[in-house]
């Protein structure tokens, strides 16, 4: 009688067992597809208010190809939206930001004051800064970064970075930088002109807290050299061999943060003068519906963006200035709720 007992027992409990794994199974099917349906955060944006430039870069990416600018009130609309649905950071780029400083100090003052924003980051070539701006302005700017491809003036005039004076400007804003207490940041396009120059001498003197080198990117509709495009940027493309060897000479700059082109080309939201993000997945510039039009789930579906490459190539990172002021650290992306 007892080993009856015994023998129901067993039987009730491995169909018990066997009902729960069945039950268990859809759960979990369930999870992933919600995992998969997740919405993207726009967490990082690069905002190319313009497109027009006192530099005529040959390898330029982002071209003259309009001299609009979005209107004061627009460019707050799409960029309270996109604070909305959970931007962190901003960047202002171009073209030349700094051929608007008041437009550019309103939205930055925007940004920081009324959005909140963890960061504000500037990329520019360096050529129209002036200290009195950046002293008014220093409390709403985490960043600065300036792009410098070469320490020769020779090599730069060939690229198109301005006239002989870049290499004196960059100096001269790095310590700006340091004695107003902005994050100095530096930009390397590396390209067939420079990828042989060694800069450790120059990054250790200037030390920017990030040394970003990028290889040269060619974009059929902005620099690819054909029909419509405003640059030809073929002769500056090198082998990524080339670009590792560039990475190498430089392994013992703590700063270097290396992106080759298929790390760079999809990693980076970019909404342009339009309110546009610019879908680069096909190796040109789409645009996706203006935020002025679209909710910002809409225009993040057409924009290419790759999340995972956004990440690879540490698009988070200790972006403000200040402490506990929200700043997730290096590949610290568990803060964030997505
Ligand atoms: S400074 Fe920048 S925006 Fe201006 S031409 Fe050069 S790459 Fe283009």
């Amino acid at each position: 009688m007892e080993v009856l007992y015994i023998l129901i027992f067993l039987f009730i409990y491995y169909v018990i067992r066997i009902l729960l794994n069945i039950y268990k199974q859809p759960k979990c099917i369930n999870l992933n597809y919600k995992f998969e349906k997740k919405k993207k955060i726009p967490i990082s944006v690069n905002f190319h208010f313009t497109r027009k430039c006192n530099y005529e870069c040959g390898f330029c990416f982002h071209t003259a190809k309009s001299s609009d600018i979005p209107t004061i009130e627009n460019s707050k609309r799409a960029l309270r939206k996109l604070s909305e649905s959970g931007m962190k950071k901003i960047n202002f780029a171009g073209g030349e930001p700094f051929l608007y400083p008041k437009y550019l100090a309103e939205l930055m003052d925007f940004c920081k004051n009324e959005l909140k924003l963890e960061s504000v980051s500037i990329i520019s070539n360096g050529s129209k800064i002036k200290r009195t701006w950046l002293q008014k302005n220093r409390d709403n700017l985490d960043i600065l970064a300036i792009s410098c491809d070469s320490f020769d003036e020779e090599t730069n005039i060939k690229i198109g970075r301005g006239s002989g004076q870049h290499v004196k400007n960059l100096y001269e804003i790095a310590e700006w930088c340091h004695q107003l207490g902005i994050k100095f940041k530096l930009n390397t396009v590396v390209n067939a002109f420079n990828w042989e120059e060694n800069m450790n001498e120059h990054i250790e003197i200037l030390a920017p807290f990030r040394w970003k080198c990028f290889q040269v990117l060619i974009l059929e509709n902005e620099n690819g050299g054909f029909d419509g495009t405003l640059r030809d940027a073929r002769r500056f493309k090198i082998s990524t061999e080339q670009f590792e060897a560039f990475v190498e000479r430089h392994k013992t700059q703590k700063s270097i943060v290396k992106e080759p082109n298929n790390i760079m080309k999809n990693s980076y939201l970019i909404l342009d003068e339009y309110l546009r993000f610019l879908n680069c997945t096909n190796d040109e510039k789409v645009p996706s519906d203006s935020l002025l039009d679209v909710d910002v789930d809409t225009a993040l579906q057409q924009a290419g963006w790759d999340e995972s490459a956004f990440f690879q190539r540490q698009g988070i990172y200790n972006w403000s200035k200040l402490p506990n002021n929200g700043c997730t650290g290096v590949n610290d992306s568990k803060k964030f709720d997505w």
